[in-house]
């Protein structure tokens, strides 16, 4: 057996008799004397001539071939020590199956349903308009994770193991080849089914998942965190809390504002999802070599800085779906997922601009919670704008660039409906100003990105979260031991994969504080 680094061109990847030759040529083993080739690793270069970067493992004739075992240690935790985890997102989830693995039992509190009814109040939005507040893109089980698009890769490895994360997916149904894979995709098909196995591994092995159940307080004793009240005054105990709540749960931030238990306003970003025909994207990406059956619809990461704010691509969205991500009625948010094939004729992605504190002057006096203000009254403004319900406000790339009227709309693939408005009416004019000028310059880096034929949908602004909610080295909330704040919501961590990386950390805190 022998491991080498090799290029090789789409063709030569997914064609196994073209692999052989490619491995054969690169290392001089004769062709009829390699019995297996196991890509360990490949990532897509199409800088200049296309071809998938990979490391592989050559097995020769009559060697053994090992195949991964992606079981997971899980130890019987019926009578384990109870640990609450708030909120079934990728935070919560993972926490909830290391404690498993580590004999500490979870007991997740949820306010939204399981997955296979979350799909149909999913469709209900779609069909009516009218957002439910417990069960929607963001509230339910599995999080604002499940019908995501399942993009399962961060740039932030340093709270834990993105490898561990990715094979707890393959554990549960993914398709193992994302193992491999630079830029891991799953879609949002795919990712019902795992979420629902996810459940069957916390229940079987003695967690507990408590569906329709909103948190709505902490149970204080002796100045130690040792449960939640829940809305329906059930009260619910354990050794530790974990605060997995998302970025979505503003009643949450709203109680610690209200009990004066700390929380910080943070800088987050907001703008407008961009949306492009996917055939436009492949072609400057791949350099008119995009008619290859062997390459995946192209995507694309784009940064520049404008007037000192970031302005950035974000959860781009080859052959991708547009979605209405809100969880009130009468605010107005997009966001965008993809199913395992990204087969649809769009590719979309956010375009976000930061924001800091210092940004809006007016907002000061909400305290912490002024990002949020600012994040809630632009999701209003939207929303009116566009006329409420789930309509979509937006207009072309080219008109809002250039301040143009034109009233014309290009075809969407947005769920709901798309409806002609001005960006410049619902939008503050520093984020305007930014998202102008940093289309400008990303049509100048990506030649035909700048086109009539984009479209831009608002808003883009649950991208992160306005509000930290603090924790020390030892993971617990300064004024409130036994509470962990995890994930996103917390403002530790951005995505699936950091969020359920960081629920896993937390269990490893507690874990630590249990057993001295
Ligand atoms: C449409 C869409 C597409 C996305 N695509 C990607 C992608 O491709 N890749 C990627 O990395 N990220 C993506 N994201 C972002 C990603 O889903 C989040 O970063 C991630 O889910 C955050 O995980 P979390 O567990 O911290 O919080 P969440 O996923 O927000 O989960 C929080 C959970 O807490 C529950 N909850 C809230 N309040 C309470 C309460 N009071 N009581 C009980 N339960 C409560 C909520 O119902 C929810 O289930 C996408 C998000 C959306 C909306």
């Amino acid at each position: 057996m022998k491991e080498i680094d090799i290029s090789l061109f789409p063709e030569e990847y997914f064609t196994k008799e073209l692999l052989f030759k490619a491995v054969s040529r690169a290392t001089g083993i004769p062709f009829n004397e390699i019995a297996h080739i196991e890509i360990l690793h490949r990532s897509l270069d199409s800088r200049r001539s296309i071809c998938y970067h990979t490391h592989a493992r050559v097995f020769l004739n009559g060697e053994e071939i090992i195949t991964q075992d992606y079981h997971s240690p899980y130890k019987d935790c019926h009578t384990g020590l109870r640990v609450i985890i708030i909120g079934a997102g990728p935070a919560g989830l993972f926490a909830a199956l290391h404690a498993l693995e580590i004999g500490i039992k979870p007991i997740i509190i949820e306010r939204g349903k399981p997955v296979e009814q979350r799909k149909k109040d999913i469709t209900q939005i779609v069909r009516t308009g009218n957002v439910n507040s417990e069960s929607n893109w963001c509230f339910g089980e599995g999080g604002a994770g499940t019908f995501s698009d399942g993009k399962l890769y961060t740039r932030s490895t340093k709270r834990g193991n993105t490898t561990d994360i990715i094979k707890k997916f393959i554990e549960h149904g993914a398709d193992p080849s994302i193992i491999v894979d630079s830029h891991a995709h799953i879609g949002t098909d795919r990712l019902s089914g795992i979420i629902a196995t996810m459940r069957e591994t916390i229940i079987s092995h003695g967690g507990e998942i408590l569906f329709g159940k909103k948190m709505n307080d902490l149970v204080i004793k002796n100045r130690r965190v040792t449960g939640v009240v829940c809305q329906d005054g059930d009260i619910i105990e354990g050794k530790a809390v974990v605060l997995a709540t998302g970025h979505s749960a503003r009643d949450i931030f709203e109680l610690f504002f209200r009990k004066g238990w700390t929380i910080e306003s943070k800088p987050f970003a907001l703008g407008v999802r961009v949306e492009h025909p996917q055939k436009l994207i492949d072609d400057i990406q791949y350099h008119g070599a995009n008619h290859s059956p062997f390459l995946p619809p192209a995507a694309y990461s784009l940064q520049t800085q404008v007037n000192g704010h970031g302005v950035f691509s974000f959860c781009m969205c080859p052959g991708g779906i547009i979605v209405p991500a809100a969880t009130s009625d009468g605010e107005q948010v997009v966001n965008g997922m993809s199913n395992a094939s990204r087969s649809s004729a769009f590719a979309n992605s956010g375009i976000a601009v930061t924001v800091s504190p210092s940004d809006l002057p007016e907002y000061e006096k909400y305290g912490p919670l002024a990002l949020l203000r600012f994040q809630q009254d632009v999701e209003r403004r939207v929303s009116q704008a566009a006329g409420g319900g789930i309509k979509a406000p937006g207009q072309r790339l080219t008109d809002f660039c250039e301040s143009r009227a034109t009233g014309l709309l290009n075809k969407s693939n947005y769920m709901g409906e798309y409806v002609h408005s001005e960006l410049d009416i619902m939008l503050p004019p520093f984020v305007t100003q930014c998202l102008r000028q940093g289309f400008i310059l990303f049509g100048k880096k990506m030649h035909g990105f700048y086109t009539e034929q984009a479209s831009l949908l608002a808003v883009e602004s649950r991208t992160s979260s306005p509000v930290r909610i603090p924790r020390g080295e030892n993971g617990e909330h300064p004024m409130l031991p036994g509470l962990y704040p995890c994930g996103e919501g917390a403002g530790y961590a951005g995505g699936i994969v950091s969020s359920a990386m960081d629920g896993v950390h937390t269990i490893d805190l507690i874990a630590s504080t249990l057993t001295n």
